[in-house]
C-alpha cells in the first residue's frame, strides 16, 4: 500500500514538502486553513539557485514567466542620488508564480483549502489529524508546515515561542504604469536600496510589471 502523508499548511513550505513526498511515491494531502486563493496575498520574492534546483527536481518548467532578471543593485541616498552599484544577477519573481506552479503540481484533489488543523492523535502506526469542522485525516506521516505560529509545533513543543526580531516590514505593489513617466524611465529595471540608519528600503520589478517595495524598520513589539 502507498504510504500516506498529511501536510498542514498549504504555503510554499508545505507545497515543497508535499511535492517531494509525491516524487518518492507517497500519497499526499495538503490542508490549508485559508479558504480563499492564497496567491492573491503574495507580492515579490527574490529567487536563487537552490529554489530553481528544487523546482526543477519537481518538474516545474523554469522560463521567463517565472521572473524578471535584474543585473544590478543600486543604492540610493535620501535624495535619490546613486551612492553605490553592484553587479548581481538575480531573477525577481512573484510569490504567486512559485505558489501556483507548486500547487498545480500537487493536483486539486490533494489540496484542501479552508481546513483549520486543531490537533493530532496517534493510533498504532497511524497519525490522525483533526480539523475545526470535526473532520479527520489519517496518515503514516504528519508534516507541520503551518508557519510561524504553527499549531503542530505548539502541540509537540508547547513552550516554544517565536522571538521578536526587533523590526517590522511594510510591503506593497505599485503598477509600473501608475508611476510618473520620468520616474519610470529613470528606474528602468533596477533593484534599488535605500539604507537610512538602522533601516532598509528596497524595490524591484516583479512579473506583471509591478514594483514590489519593502521597508524594514525597527520598532517595539
Ligand atoms: C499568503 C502568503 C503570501 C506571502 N507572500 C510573500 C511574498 O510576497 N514575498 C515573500 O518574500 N514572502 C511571502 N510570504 C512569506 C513566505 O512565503 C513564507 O513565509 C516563507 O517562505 C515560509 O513559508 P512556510 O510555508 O514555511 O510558512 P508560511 O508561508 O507562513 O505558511 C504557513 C501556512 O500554514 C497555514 N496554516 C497556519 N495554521 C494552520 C492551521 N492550523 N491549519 C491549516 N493551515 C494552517 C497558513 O495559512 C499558511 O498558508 C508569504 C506567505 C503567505 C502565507
Amino acid at each position: 500500500m502507498r504510504r500516506r502523508a498529511v501536510v498542514i499548511g498549504g504555503s510554499l513550505g508545505g507545497l515543497f514538502a508535499a511535492g517531494f513526498l509525491q516524487e518518492l511515491g507517497w500519497q499526499v494531502d495538503v490542508y490549508e486553513r485559508v479558504a480563499d486563493e492564497l496567491a492573491a496575498r503574495g507580492a515579490g520574492i527574490g529567487t536563487h539557485g537552490a529554489l530553481f534546483d528544487a523546482l526543477r527536481r519537481l518538474g516545474v518548467e523554469i522560463d521567463d514567466r517565472l521572473g524578471i532578471r535584474v543585473t544590478e543593485r543600486i543604492c540610493l541616498d535620501g535624495n535619490g542620488n546613486t551612492v553605490h552599484t553592484k553587479r548581481v544577477d538575480q531573477v525577481m519573481s512573484h510569490w504567486a508564480r512559485v505558489y501556483r506552479a507548486l500547487k498545480e503540481r500537487i493536483g486539486p484533489g490533494h489540496y484542501h483549502a479552508g481546513r483549520n488543523f486543531s490537533g493530532f492523535t496517534e493510533q498504532g502506526a497511524e497519525v490522525i489529524a483533526g480539523f475545526d469542522d470535526g473532520s479527520e485525516a489519517r496518515a503514516d506521516l504528519l508534516i507541520g508546515a503551518d508557519g510561524l505560529r504553527s499549531s503542530v509545533r505548539a502541540q509537540l513543543i508547547p513552550d516554544a515561542e517565536p522571538r521578536y526580531a526587533g523590526y517590522v516590514a511594510w510591503r506593497g505593489l505599485v503598477k509600473d504604469g501608475e508611476l510618473p513617466d520620468g520616474l519610470r524611465k529613470s528606474l528602468g529595471d533596477g533593484y534599488y536600496f535605500v539604507l537610512p540608519p538602522g533601516e532598509m528600503m528596497l524595490c524591484y520589478l516583479v512579473p506583471g510589471r509591478d514594483w514590489n517595495y519593502v521597508w524594514y524598520r525597527p520598532t517595539t513589539e
